[in-house]
This record gives C-alpha cells, sequence and structure tokens, in this order.
C-alpha cells in the first residue's frame, strides 16, 4: 500500500479519507503534508527548547497511519436507534460514528465493527450517559504489534453478559487474533473510560508485545505508549544519549510496565524503577522475569517520594531516566534528584511545555541539557511529540 499522502485536500476530498475528519478532534493535521507537520513539531520544540540547547532533529515515521496499537470506541445509539460505535465529539458528550480510522490499527478497527454488528444480533443493550439505563459503554481494543496478540476489554455497567459464551464464539470466529478478553465494569456516571472491577472471560487477561528484542506483558490498564514503531526509535536514542558503560546504577522513574529500565538493564550495574500504577508495577515485574533480568527492581510509589526517601539515604545514582506523564513531573522529583546528583538525566517527556518548565527548575539546581532530539510518535496531530533531552551537571562538559 502506499502511504498516506497528506496533500492539501478540500473539505470533500478530505471527507473521503476520513468520514469523522473535523469532527472527532483526532487527527487535526490530515490535511497538511506530513513533511510539513515535522515542520510544525520540530519549530515548537524548538522554540521551547531555546533557552536550554539546540534540538538536533525530528525522527519522522516512516508510514505514518494505522500506528495506534489501543483503539477505543464509545458506544451509542443514533437518532434512529442504530448502534454506533465511535468517538466523543471534541468538548462534547455527542458521539462521532467511526466507520474506519487512517491512525488506528486496522484489525482493531475491524474488531470494534464486528462487536457493533453483534450487539444488534445479541441485543446487548447500549448504555445510555443520560439515563444511566443500558450495559455496553466502551470497546477498548489493543495490540501486540510484533507479536500480534489482541486484547479485547468491554466496558460494562454491570457484570453480566448475557449469553456470553456465544457471544465470545462469535467473535472469536470473525477474529481469531484475540488472545484475551476482558469484561471491566464501570458502573458510575464519569467520563473515566475504565472502572475497577474486572473480570476475564477469555484467555490470560493481558497481551505480550516484544520492544528492543524485550517481551512485555500488557494489562488493560497499564500505560503502554500507543505507537511501537517510534518508541523503539526513542529509547534507542535514550539509550544513545546515555551513553552507558556497564558499571552505573540508574532509576527509571515514571517507569510504566518497566519497558525503558528492562532494555537499558543489559547495559547497567542496576536499575531501581518506580511507577504509581500498581497493575503497571506488577507487569513491570513479571516482565522482568520473563526477560530473565535479574539487576532491577521495582517500587510502587510516588516518583517524588520514592526519589525523596533516597536523596534522605544518600543514595549513589549515576543516572535518572525519566519519562513522566504530560504534567511534567515535580519539585520533590526534581529537587531530590538535584540532591542525588547524577552524573546524566534522560528526560523523555511527551509535552514540551512542561519539559521546559521543569530544565529551567533542573538548570537552577546546577544541571545543563546538552542536546535534545524529537521523535514524532503521533503523526497527523499537533500537538502530541515526544523530546528526550541529555542533561548533565553544568560544570562537565
Ligand atoms: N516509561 C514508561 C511510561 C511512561 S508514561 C513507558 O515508556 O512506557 C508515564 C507513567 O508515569 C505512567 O505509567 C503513569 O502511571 C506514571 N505516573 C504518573 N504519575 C506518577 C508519579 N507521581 N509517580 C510515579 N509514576 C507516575
Amino acid at each position: 500500500m502506499q502511504p498516506y499522502n497528506n496533500e492539501k485536500k478540500t473539505t470533500k476530498e478530505l471527507s473521503l479519507v476520513c468520514a469523522a475528519a473535523g469532527k472527532c478532534g483526532g487527527c487535526n493535521r490530515l490535511n497538511v503534508p506530513y513533511a510539513e507537520q515535522l515542520k510544525e513539531k520540530r519549530k515548537l520544540v524548538a522554540r521551547l527548547l531555546r533557552p536550554y540547547c539546540a534540538l538536533e532533529g525530528i525522527i519522522p515515521m516512516e508510514d505514518s497511519r494505522f500506528y495506534r496499537n489501543k483503539v477505543h470506541a464509545v458506544f451509542d445509539r443514533d437518532r434512529r436507534g442504530n448502534v454506533i460505535a465511535g468517538t466523543y465529539e471534541k468538548n462534547s458528550h455527542r458521539v462521532v460514528p467511526v466507520e474506519s480510522c487512517l491512525i488506528e490499527d486496522e484489525k482493531a478497527q475491524a474488531i470494534i465493527r464486528t462487536i457493533r454488528d453483534l450487539s444488534k444480533s445479541f441485543k446487548i443493550k447500549i448504555y445510555d450517559e443520560d439515563t444511566g439505563y443500558g450495559l455496553l459503554r466502551h470497546v477498548l481494543v489493543r495490540c501486540g504489534h510484533r507479536s500480534g496478540q489482541y486484547m479485547v476489554v468491554l466496558v460494562l455497567a454491570s457484570p453480566i453478559l448475557p449469553d456470553k459464551n456465544h457471544f465470545l464464539k462469535a467473535l472469536l470466529k470473525e477474529h481469531p487474533q484475540i488472545t484475551t478478553v476482558v469484561v471491566n465494569v464501570n458502573d458510575r456516571r464519569t467520563s473515566m473510560i475504565l472502572g475497577t472491577k474486572e473480570q476475564v472471560i477469555y484467555g490470560k487477561g493481558y497481551i505480550e508485545d516484544t520492544l528492543c528484542g524485550k517481551t512485555f506483558r500488557i494489562s488493560p490498564g497499564s500505560f503502554y505508549q500507543v505507537n511501537p514503531v517510534q518508541t523503539e526509535k526513542l529509547y534507542q536514542k535514550a539509550l544513545e544519549y546515555a551513553g552507558f558503560h556497564g558499571n552505573e546504577r540508574i532509576v527509571d522513574a515514571y517507569c510504566g510496565i518497566g519497558t525503558i529500565g528492562i532494555v537499558a538493564a543489559d547495559h547497567v550495574r542496576e536499575v531501581i524503577g518506580v511507577e504509581l500504577n500498581a497493575d503497571a508495577v506488577r507487569d513491570a515485574r513479571i516482565n522482568a522475569r520473563r526477560n530473565n533480568i535479574r539487576n532491577i527492581s521495582f517500587y510502587e510509589n510516588d516518583a517524588g517520594k520514592l526519589l525523596t526517601q533516597m536523596a534522605e539515604q544518600n543514595a549513589k545514582v549515576d543516572a535518572v531516566i525519566m519519562d513522566p506523564p504530560r504534567t511534567g513531573s515535580d519539585e520533590a522529583f526534581l529537587g531530590s534528584v538535584a540532591k542525588i546528583a547524577p552524573e546524566k538525566i534522560i528526560y523523555i517527556s511527551c509535552n514540551p511545555e512542561t519539559l521546559a518548565r521543569d530544565l529551567q527548575y533542573l538548570v537552577k539546581q546546577g544541571y545543563r541539557a546538552r542536546k535534545a532530539c524529537a521523535v514524532d510518535m503521533f503523526p497527523q496531530t499537533s500537538e502530541h511529540v515526544e523530546t528526550c533531552v541529555l542533561i548533565t551537571k553544568s560544570g562537565e562538559a
């Protein structure tokens, strides 16, 4: 297949490419040539980093379509009563039906269409956000890019899926790639997708995927990067910047299911991972064992709290890799890192605004950003770009 060509299009031409264009709030750069999108992101990151260091460049995605390994659909009925699966219209709770999407994994999309059709034949009641009646609220599909495994999460308002076995049989017949199905119960009137209760109704309750030669297990609620092709490039850049010699003791902060730390573990003496989400920490520990990594330990804690404790105990750390959420890090964490005073900090950020704010703080603590590189993890969107920065103590070159 030819890569999608983002030549400038009229609104009508655009609607032929994507029926939800302009309504779903997702790909707000569908109409902008890819080279131009890269330029925009590069400019944005370079501007925010200007006071600190130069930007080496932005690593593009070769084929910028169908990259999302996590696909979410909200279920609703249209005015005629037909079941629709789609996405919330930007800043509203109106559901825009999405028949197909240019950036989501194609098989995952097909699974969602099948569930939509099966919900009619199985007479599954669709949840109504206004009244709070009905059963099926959302479907989440996650897939392993390399493993080819698919996980389906049915988000229901109550735990019982009527005629469950026949439903599963029909779904698996259509999509034998599905390796696990989980019912997640969300009985609250909330805009959060997942509830807290879960029941595995088929398979193991998680999928596995391979990144940088290591295998990772991913549970329904654990964070996992949505663009695995670009994630490998990002992690390689982080390791290149870190330039480990083999004897370092490092921290992988905001470590999710342990991906970066486990990939780095072969190159250092010891890794300490810290993560707030309990499911992710459980996955991280299992992932370490699964990959035969023995020099890593994980702490379920707030990264700022753990680093504060480590600073109080005068812990010795050679490098900190940090990958906080969009809100960035905090003073408890950054101040403790400065006290521990590692030689290097590798900051991986999904939000250049908070990255710049945190850099300002680190500079005041005696650190200096040396080089940075952006990675386009989210083609066709304007606001999402990852950046990797090498930061060292300001006295050193
Ligand atoms: N490094 C991982 C995950 C990055 S996403 C990867 O590349 O896949 C950011 C992670 O930070 C999420 O897993 C989130 O649960 C976690 N997190 C958010 N706030 C945190 C905090 N205060 N302390 C520790 N972890 C936190």
